[in-house]
Order: C-alpha cells, then sequence, then structure tokens
C-alpha cells in the first residue's frame, strides 16, 4: 500500500519491511575448517561427559548450528556461521573459521563484497546491519570514507527519529522555487510562485543500465517506488513497452525519443531529457504544463550548468559513472560540491534541485552526498545488488554488460527487497541526522560545516612532524 495515499490526517511515513530471503544462495561469508581427528577425540570425551546425549552433543559448540547437520561437525555448515568466532576461542586446536574467498569476490573494485554484504542484509531483512564493537574496518580512507560526518552533541543535542519518539523530516522538494515571493496590493502572490512536489525521502530510483533490463526488472522498480512514493526514472520506450503507468514513473528521454511522450496514458509527475536541446525543452515545458522537466547529464559545473539555469531549467540530474567518477575522472564528492556552489555563488541555489547519481553504494553516502550539496539521490547499482544481481567483471559504466540479474526474477519479492533497502537506508539517514540534531533532510543540504575530512584533520594534527606526508 502507498503510505501516502491515505489522506484522513495525519500519518507518518513508514515503509513496510517484510524478510525477504535470498532467492539464489550466495557463497558463504565465512568458510569453517575442523580437523576431524580433533573433533573425534572432542566427541569421545564428550561421549563420557554428556553421558551419550547426541542432541547435546552435536549441538556444541556452535548456537547457529553449524554442527547441527547430520554428522555434525564432519560437515560443518559453513553457510550458517555469523562469525561470532565462539568455536574458535574454545577449540582453537582443532577448529578455523575464515573468510571465504568466494564472496569475496562478489561485486568489484568499488561496489566491494563488504558493501554486497551490507546490501544484501539490508535487503533481505529491512533492518540496519549493526557492527557495534565487532567493527574491525578502516576509519578513514579514499572517497568518501575520507569524509566523516560532526555528530558532536556541543553542536546541538541528539534528537531521537529512528525510535519514533521525535520527528525528522525526510520529506525532500524537487521543482523550480524562488528566492522571495512577490505579492500585488491586495496581498495576492504576483508573478511566479513555486513548481515543486515532494517525495518521501530523498531516494529515486535511477534506471538501470541497458545490458541488465528487463521487462520484470522495470516491473519491480516501478512498483516499489509507487510504494514508498518516490520516483523510478525509467526509458520512455520500456513505460510504453510494459504498459507501466502512474505519476510516480518519471519518462527518461533522449531528444530524439521526445515524440513518445505523447503516447504516456498518464500525467507524469517530471520528465527527464537525457542531453540538451534547448528548443525541445522550451516545447515540452510549455506543452506539459505542470510537469516538471529535468535535464540528465554528466556532472558538470560553472559556466554551463549556468546557461541550462538561464535556459529555464530548474530541476538537474547529474550523474558519474558507476564507480563514482565524472567525466575528467573527479570524485562524485567534489563533483557535487563544484555543482552546487556553482548555484550558490551565483545567488540562485535554492531556485534549483540537484540530483544525482554514480558512486552512492552504501547507506551513509546518502547523507555525505546531501552534505555535499544533493538534493535527493537516484540510486543505481544497489538496487540491481539487493535484487542479487552478480558483477561478472568491473560494472563501472551504464553501458557495461558486466553485471547479470538472478533467473527467476520474481516481482513481489524483488518489490519487497527494494522497500527493505529503502527503509534501511532511511533509517541510517534517520540515524545521521538524530546525531547530528537536524530536524530535517532539507537542512542537510550543503551543510558542509557538519563534515570533517580526514586529510584536514591529520593536517592539523601532524603538520610539521618529522614523518607526516612523506
Ligand atoms: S564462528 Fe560462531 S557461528 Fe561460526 S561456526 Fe563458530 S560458533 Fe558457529
Amino acid at each position: 500500500m502507498n503510505n501516502l495515499s491515505v489522506s484522513d490526517g495525519y500519518h507518518r511515513y513508514h515503509i513496510e519491511t517484510k524478510t525477504a530471503p535470498d532467492i539464489v544462495a550466495w557463497p558463504s561469508r565465512f568458510k569453517v575448517k575442523v580437523s576431524r581427528v580433533g573433533l573425534a577425540r572432542l566427541l569421545l570425551s564428550e561421549l563420557i561427559h554428556y553421558r551419550g546425549d547426541v542432541e547435546v552433543m552435536l549441538s556444541r559448540p556452535c548456537l547457529y548450528g553449524v554442527f547441527s547437520g547430520p554428522v555434525g561437525g564432519f560437515m560443518p555448515r559453513s553457510e550458517k556461521c555469523v562469525g561470532c568466532l565462539r568455536c574458535t576461542t574454545q577449540y582453537p586446536e582443532w577448529v578455523r573459521v575464515e573468510p571465504n574467498p568466494e564472496r569475496q569476490r562478489l561485486g568489484d573494485s568499488y561496489f566491494t563484497f563488504r558493501h554486497v554484504n551490507a546490501v544484501a542484509y539490508e535487503a533481505e531483512s529491512g533492518r540496519i546491519p549493526v557492527k557495534g564493537a565487532g567493527y574491525r574496518g578502516r576509519f578513514g580512507g579514499e572517497g568518501w570514507d575520507g569524509m566523516w560526518t560532526d555528530m558532536s552533541e556541543i553542536v546541538r543535542p541528539t534528537r531521537d527519529g529512528i525510535h519514533g519518539r521525535e520527528f525528522i523530516s525526510t520529506v525532500v522538494d524537487i521543482g523550480s522555487r524562488l528566492n522571495f515571493l512577490v505579492f500585488d496590493e491586495r496581498g495576492e502572490a504576483a508573478g511566479k510562485t513555486p513548481q515543486t512536489f515532494t517525495i518521501p525521502l530523498p531516494l529515486l530510483f535511477d534506471a538501470p543500465a541497458p545490458a541488465v533490463a528487463t521487462p520484470t526488472l522495470y516491473r519491480v522498480m516501478a512498483e516499489a517506488a509507487g510504494e514508498i512514493g518516490s520516483l523510478a526514472i525509467l526509458p520512455v520506450e520500456a513505460i510504453l513497452a510494459n504498459q507501466l503507468r502512474g505519476p510516480h514513473l518519471a519518462p527518461l528521454f533522449t531528444p530524439a525519443e521526445a515524440r513518445r511522450l505523447i503516447s504516456l496514458p498518464f500525467k507524469p509527475k517530471m520528465v527527464v531529457m537525457d542531453g540538451w536541446d534547448e528548443q525541445l525543452y522550451e516545447a515540452i515545458s510549455r506543452t506539459m504544463a505542470g510537469v516538471t522537466v529535468c535535464l540528465r547529464l554528466d556532472f558538470t559545473a560553472g559556466e554551463e550548468l549556468l546557461r541550462y539555469a538561464e535556459a529555464g531549467v530548474r530541476v538537474f540530474h547529474l550523474t558519474a559513472n558507476y564507480h563514482g567518477r565524472g567525466r575528467d575522472g573527479a570524485f562524485v564528492f567534489d563533483l557535487i560540491r563544484a555543482a552546487h556552489k556553482t548555484f550558490v555563488q551565483a545567488g540562485r541555489r535554492d531556485e534549483v534541485t540537484l540530483l544525482g547519481s554514480g558512486g552512492v553504494v552504501a547507506a551513509e553516502h546518502v547523507p555525505k552526498a546531501i552534505i555535499a550539496g544533493l538534493d535527493a539521490v537516484a540510486l543505481d547499482t544497489p538496487l540491481l545488488v539487493a535484487l542479487q544481481a552478480r558483477f561478472n567483471g568491473e560494472f563501472t559504466h551504464r553501458h557495461d554488460d558486466h553485471c547479470q540479474l538472478p533467473a527467476g526474477l520474481d516481482v513481489a519479492w524483488g518489490v519487497q527487497r527494494l522497500k527493505n533497502l529503502t527503509a534501511a537506508w532511511r533509517d541510517q539517514l534517520l540515524e545521521v541526522m538524530g546525531a547530528m540534531g537536524l530536524r530535517e533532510v532539507r537542512r542537510l543540504r550543503g551543510e558542509i560545516g557538519r563534515a570533517m575530512f580526514q586529510k584536514d584533520l591529520e593536517r592539523e594534527a601532524f603538520a610539521g612532524i618529522e614523518g607526516y606526508g612523506s
């Protein structure tokens, strides 16, 4: 059910989550290796200790059932191992738990297996993966990892959004706004008025890479976007060919395909023009009254971006490749900053909406992209991984074919997986905003003061000390 369709009074936005187990077996996270001689010795001693109680003997030492198969630990069920290391702590001489190299080959060099693990868990359960004290990863690095969010309580008191005791809004506006309103002598708004619509979370679905797209995938994306109240950007041809309809679909068209918009059996909230054609832009804006016309292009900034704004464009969908790199190799964070700053310096930032795609593969990348200056993120590869797609090589560009969806992709299952993923990512966004003391995601946009950069902090701490920077 679309949670926003209920109109009788106030309803808190909520995405319905439900466990949606994997439809194909992924390689287990760990490999449990047992010395059979050591195990046999243990069993012998336990046979005596537990007076022949086979059930108890076979359930030990793993609470998760790894040693509870028909032949117990002689054929450990590695797929059940959660890596708690209890067994290796108690019996280091005959059991070893190792990461499964096959699992580590999932994803590619950017969408690493760690990201795959997180997305897989989120899409299956709808919950936040909790690492807690068990997190043994790095606390810095390149790209998104070089930026931390400032959650200091000294800045503002924290808020509780995720558990519902306080309200934190994740609603964002898409469309054209004005820096100020003009009123006539009767107090009526005169001149232009804002032309916006809202979506309840700063996440949209971006059109899938052509090589991976199937009618089922389009249906999954369309239904899931409708159910969470967001938008799915899908090729206009795919919308027509698969008889998809509803204002939650944002038809994507090249200038050559613009005529196909006439055949749409519904009025979209937004259409997305893939490539610039000024006359066409004007014609569509004029004829499709009340429809937001978004311009999609590679990340750019400065004069070029301002020229489009001069021509009337108010919603931009800026794209980097799937590894978060722009045309000149710059990282998406810097690309977002440059686009955002272009409009800030021109005094026009509030007039435009910036959507962005490319390189956002983990929940924490969403608030970071918004802090850099986006209004909302259009998700690409995480949607495919949530549906258990496997990469067979570097999946870097939209036109690569290094990605394959599982056979037997089912619409209801796929919709639930995408709902689970977006619910988990929204919860993590609420966590970040709660920790920062922010009440709404619109205020997070461009709040670079809430970001800390590893390189800056290291420079402040270590500059002048011998060995730093060498
Ligand atoms: S590491 Fe934990 S879950 Fe894995 S086999 Fe050992 S006890 Fe079981």
